[in-house]
C-alpha cells in the first residue's frame, strides 16, 4: 500500500492545474492517476491526416482571468498562440446566419426578418410573463416561436439527445442574451447588438493542437503522473484507490459513476446514478469546405451531427473538417476518429440538489470534487484551471495551519 498526502484522480485540465499548484508550493507528496496514455482529458489533440485534430471536440482558449493566462503561457508561451476573431454560423440549409441568430436576423431576406421579429415581439418576456423554470419553456419565452422551432428546439434536441422537458434554466447565463430592443437595433442598423457569445476572440496554438499545452503539463509532472492507470475502485471512508494507493486528501475530477464505490450509502449512490451526461463522436473528412467560418451549427434533425469544425480556418497548414455527433445519434463510420463517453454534463432540473448532496457527503471524508465531472458543471478549460489552482491553494492553507 502506497500512501500520499494528495491523490488526484484524472489528468485533465483541472487535475493538472491542481498538481502543478502543489508543486509550485513545494508539496511533493502526491500522485495523479489517469486512465489514458496521455494527459489533457477532453482537451487532447492527435494528428489526423497530417495535422492536429482536437479529439474531445473543437477547443479554443478564451479567458479574461490573468492568473489562468499566466499559468497556461508558462507551458506554451504567448507568442506560440494565434489570436482569432470568432466567425461562426447556423446553417439552415437554404440560408445561413451568423451566431447568435437573435443578433443577426438582419442577415436574412426582409420577409424572413419580419417573421422572426414578429415572433420575438410576442414572446413571453415581451408580454410580461414570468420567467419559466424549464429550459424548453424558457426558449419560447425568451426567443419566440420562430427561433424556437427553426433553431433552438431542434439544435438542443440534437446536442443533448434527451427530452428537453428534463432541463432546468439555472445555467442560461451561458447563452447569449439579446433584448427585443437590441433585435430591432440590429435589424435597422444591419449589425449585431446584444451580449456577445463566448469566444468572441480566442487563442489557438500556432503549430499544434489545443492538446499541446496539457500534454506539456503532464510531461512536466514526471513520475508523479501515472498514465494508463484507471481508478477502478474507491473505498471512500479509507480514501483508498484500487486497494493499492491511499491518501489524506483525494481530489476527484472523473465521473463518480465510472468506477466502483465502497462505503458509500445507497441514497448517495442513487444520486450519482441520477446524474446525466452526453457523449460525442468525432468524424473527420479530408475535403475542404468553402466556408470561412471556424465552426457551423446544424439544427437540421435529418443530419446526425450538430456542429462542424472547419479545421483549415484555425489549424495552420491543414485541410479538411470534422463533425461532432451525440453518441445517441452516432453510427460507426469509416470517418470516426474519436468517441468520448463523457463530453457534456447535462443540466437537468434536479442536478443542483443531487450535486449538493454528493459534494457534502464526499467532502466530509476529505474527498473533493473538482472540474467538469467533479462538480458536474458545464465549465470551460480556463475555469477548470482556475478551480484547480484555487482548490489546491485552499487545501494547502488548511493543512499547514
Ligand atoms: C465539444 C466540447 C467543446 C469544448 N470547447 C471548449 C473550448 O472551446 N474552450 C474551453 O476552454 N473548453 C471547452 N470545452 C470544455 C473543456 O473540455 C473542459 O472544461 C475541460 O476538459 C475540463 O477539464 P477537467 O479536467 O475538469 O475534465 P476532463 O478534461 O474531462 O478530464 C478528466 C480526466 O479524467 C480521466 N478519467 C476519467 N475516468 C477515469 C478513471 N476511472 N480513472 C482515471 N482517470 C479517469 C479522463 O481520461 C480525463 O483525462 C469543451 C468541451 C467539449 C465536450
Amino acid at each position: 500500500m502506497e500512501k500520499f498526502k494528495f491523490l488526484i484522480m484524472g489528468a485533465g485540465p483541472s487535475g493538472l492545474a491542481f498538481a502543478h499548484t502543489l508543486l509550485r508550493h513545494g508539496e511533493r507528496s502526491f500522485v495523479v492517476m489517469e486512465k489514458e496514455v496521455q494527459a489533457g482529458g477532453l482537451c487532447r489533440s492527435k494528428t489526423v491526416d497530417g495535422s492536429p485534430l482536437d479529439i474531445g471536440g473543437g477547443h479554443f482558449l478564451d479567458t479574461r482571468i490573468p492568473h489562468v493566462v499566466d499559468f497556461l503561457f508558462q507551458f506554451l508561451p504567448k507568442d506560440q498562440w494565434t489570436i482569432f476573431e470568432r466567425k461562426s454560423a447556423i446553417d439552415f440549409g437554404d440560408y445561413s446566419v451568423d451566431y447568435p441568430i437573435e443578433s443577426n436576423i438582419w442577415q436574412l431576406p426582409v420577409e424572413k426578418q419580419v417573421e422572426y421579429i414578429e415572433a420575438v415581439a410576442y414572446s413571453g418576456e415581451n408580454m410580461g410573463v414570468n420567467t419559466p423554470e424549464k429550459f424548453q419553456d424558457w426558449i419560447l419565452w425568451k426567443l419566440g416561436r420562430k427561433i424556437a422551432d427553426d433553431y433552438m428546439f431542434p439544435y438542443n434536441r440534437k446536442i443533448w439527445s434527451i427530452d428537453l422537458e428534463e432541463l432546468g434554466t439555472y445555467w442560461i447565463d451561458k447563452l447569449p442574451s439579446v433584448s427585443f430592443r437590441e433585435v430591432l437595433f440590429s435589424c435597422l442598423s444591419r449589425k449585431p447588438f446584444g451580449k456577445v457569445p463566448a469566444h468572441q476572440t480566442f487563442y489557438y496554438p500556432e503549430n499544434y493542437g489545443y492538446g499541446e499545452v496539457w500534454d506539456r503539463m503532464g510531461r512536466e509532472l514526471g513520475d508523479k503522473l501515472l498514465l494508463s492507470m484507471p481508478v477502478r475502485t474507491l473505498d471512500a471512508p479509507n480514501r483508498t484507490v484500487n486497494r493499492q494507493i491511499s491518501a489524506d486528501i483525494i481530489i476527484n475530477t472523473v465521473p463518480l459513476s465510472s468506477f466502483e464505490l465502497a462505503g458509500v450509502p445507497g441514497d448517495i449512490q442513487n444520486s450519482i446514478a441520477s446524474l446525466k451526461h452526453a457523449g460525442i463522436q468525432i468524424d473527420y473528412y479530408n475535403t475542404n469546405l468553402e466556408s470561412d467560418k471556424q465552426w457551423i451549427y446544424i439544427p437540421n434533425e435529418q443530419v446526425s451531427y450538430h456542429r462542424i469544425l472547419n479545421r483549415k480556418t484555425f489549424v495552420n497548414g491543414s485541410h479538411g473538417y470534422w463533425t461532432e455527433t451525440n453518441l445517441r445519434r452516432a453510427v460507426e463510420t469509416s470517418a470516426r476518429v474519436a468517441v468520448n463517453d463523457f463530453s457534456y454534463p447535462i443540466n437537468t432540473r434536479e442536478k443542483p440538489m443531487l450535486m449538493k448532496k454528493i459534494a457534502a457527503f464526499f467532502s466530509g471524508l476529505n474527498i473533493y470534487g473538482l472540474g467538469r465531472w467533479g462538480t458536474w458543471e458545464h465549465i470551460n478549460s480556463d475555469i477548470a484551471v482556475k478551480q484547480g489552482i484555487e482548490l489546491a491553494e485552499m487545501l494547502l492553507n488548511k493543512t499547514t495551519k
